[in-house]
């Protein structure tokens, strides 16, 4: 019973087989018409080889690099037509849109991903920061506008989250009696979170699964790429930053081009905590983990331009991983290294839980509306196999972009924020669960430590001065 959305005409190649890719292609195989013979992934982990084989699913064990990317690609896609959908960990998001873009082959990733070596290689933070990754896809968007589709960053986060913060947008006017029509472009959007007084938006997650064993001293255990994880973690914590700031961090950077919608901390985003609230939990820590819908968000959302605009929003990551992962991380920040086991939980021997990801809109007369997918593990292995509830959330979007994407072939680079939200949730949110909208009066002033002087600002609770935690 399960729609066929599109035919993708020629091959379909996959870039990276981990728990995301494995994830995907039950879902590429369930909605699209394609050719069979001419799926074909790209993987160099031999570990998934055999899986790869017992699905007899075409494969090329090869990790692209810098050198041979072109080579390889350009020998998968003869024909200058098909869908490349890149899930991996150390390939170059921009190189291969870019590749994709010019032999006329349709493009998807979830995270502006560079080659191998960048996110440890260089001592200086700047060049680190996702702001840097996203603005040259953002530099490549306007030196080469138009041609053939490619979405950039449509996972969950970044991704989905965009989806529901537009869905958020309208049933907040709703909810407070404005009369308001969907945007048709991005400057509508943005007025419309102007005049609905948004601050400032959390991505606000709180991974609740977990197995019977007790995390192994010594192993990163996480519920996506420990890898991926890792390094996004090691890198500096990193937030779009608002117009209603009135205070600006002792260890903050602005940037010197670009949008300049996004400041950096000179700390790793996964040692840094931040005040957030998620339904099941209510008020929690969150990590501030450079992500880059927080950059995107602030700069979709941004009326006016330069360095002083009229009106941003604060948008960050506010990340409760699953508790195995939060123990992960106090070991290898405490050891100073990273551990030698990684593991994957899979949908199978996750006893408990799920992902409860969404975004949060604070600082307007409801005070705050959290609105996002509450998917537990058990609904996500019943949805579709070989994932747990985050991969699920990951793989919908992935599906949904891919849908959007055949459907308009010729769009150019695109960010989620700049496509059909309510296309993309339409198709993605049989696999998402509950979808849900809680507003709560809680704010990051409320259920504090009162014991100890604290850093605050009690004139404005949603000023980002109360939302780090000291
Ligand atoms: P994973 O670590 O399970 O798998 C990554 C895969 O990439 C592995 O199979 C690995 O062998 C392969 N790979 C490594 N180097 C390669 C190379 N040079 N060439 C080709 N393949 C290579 O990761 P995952 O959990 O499947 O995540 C995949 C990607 O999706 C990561 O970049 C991750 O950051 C991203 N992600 C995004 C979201 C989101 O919501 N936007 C969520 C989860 C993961």
């Amino acid at each position: 019973d399960y729609p066929v959305y599109s035919r993708i005409d020629g091959p379909v190649v996959m870039i990276g087989f981990g728990s995301i890719g494995k994830g995907t292609w039950p879902l590429i195989e369930r909605h699209f018409e394609y050719d069979a013979d001419r799926f074909i992934v790209i993987e160099p982990d031999a570990g998934q080889h055999n899986f790869l084989r017992q699905h007899k699913l075409n494969f090329v064990d090869v990790a692209l690099t810098p050198e041979n990317y072109r080579e390889v690609l350009g020998g998968l896609f003869p024909e200058g037509r098909g869908f490349c959908v890149n899930l991996s960990v150390d390939t170059s998001s921009l190189d291969i849109m870019r590749f994709c873009r010019e032999i006329g082959v349709l493009y998807i990733d979830t995270v502006v991903e560079p080659w191998a070596g960048y996110y440890f290689g260089t001592e200086d933070n700047a060049a680190r920061t996702n702001y840097a990754l996203r603005q040259a896809v953002r530099d490549e968007k306007a030196a080469n506008p138009g041609g053939p589709t490619a979405v950039s960053c449509c996972g969950a986060n970044p991704g989905m989250v965009s989806w529901f913060v537009k869905e958020a947008l309208l049933m907040l006017a709703r909810d407070t009696g404005r009369d308001v029509e969907v945007p048709a472009e991005r400057a509508g959007w943005a007025r419309l979170m102007q005049s609905l007084g948004v601050k400032g938006v959390h991505i606000a997650e709180r991974d609740t699964q977990a197995r019977h064993q007790p995390r192994p001293r010594g192993a990163f255990v996480n519920t996506w790429s420990v890898e991926g994880f890792i390094a996004e973690g090691f890198q500096p914590a990193e937030l779009g930053w608002g117009t209603h700031e009135t205070w600006f961090p002792e260890n903050g950077h602005r940037q010197a081009r670009g949008c300049k919608a996004a400041i950096w901390l000179e700390r790793p985003g996964a040692i840094t905590r931040v005040h957030s609230w998620c339904p099941t939990p209510g008020p929690q820590f969150g990590f501030l983990v450079t992500h880059n819908e927080a950059i995107s968000i602030s700069d979709y959302y941004t009326v006016g331009s330069g360095d002083h605009p009229e009106y941003r929003p604060t948008c960050h990551y506010a990340y409760h991983p699953c508790d195995d992962a939060v123990l992960s991380l106090h070991e290898m920040f405490g050891s100073g290294r990273q551990q030698a086991r990684h593991h994957i939980l899979t949908a199978d021997e996750i006893v408990e839980g799920g992902d409860e990801l969404g975004v949060l809109l604070f600082g307007h007369e409801r005070n705050a509306l959290w609105f996002g997918s509450r998917l537990s593990n058990a609904e996500a292995r019943d949805l579709a196999p070989y994932q747990n509830a985050t991969g699920l959330q990951v793989t919908s979007a992935v599906l949904a972009g891919m849908v959007w994407a055949l459907e308009n072939p010729n769009a150019g680079i695109v960010e989620t924020d700049e496509m059909d939200h309510a296309r993309c949730l339409a198709v993605q949110r049989p696999y998402l669960g509950p979808v849900e909208a809680h507003y709560t009066d809680w704010t990051p002033l409320t259920d504090r430590w009162e014991h100890f002087p604290e850093d605050i600002d009690e004139s404005d609770p949603w000023l980002f001065r109360n939302v780090l935690a000291s």
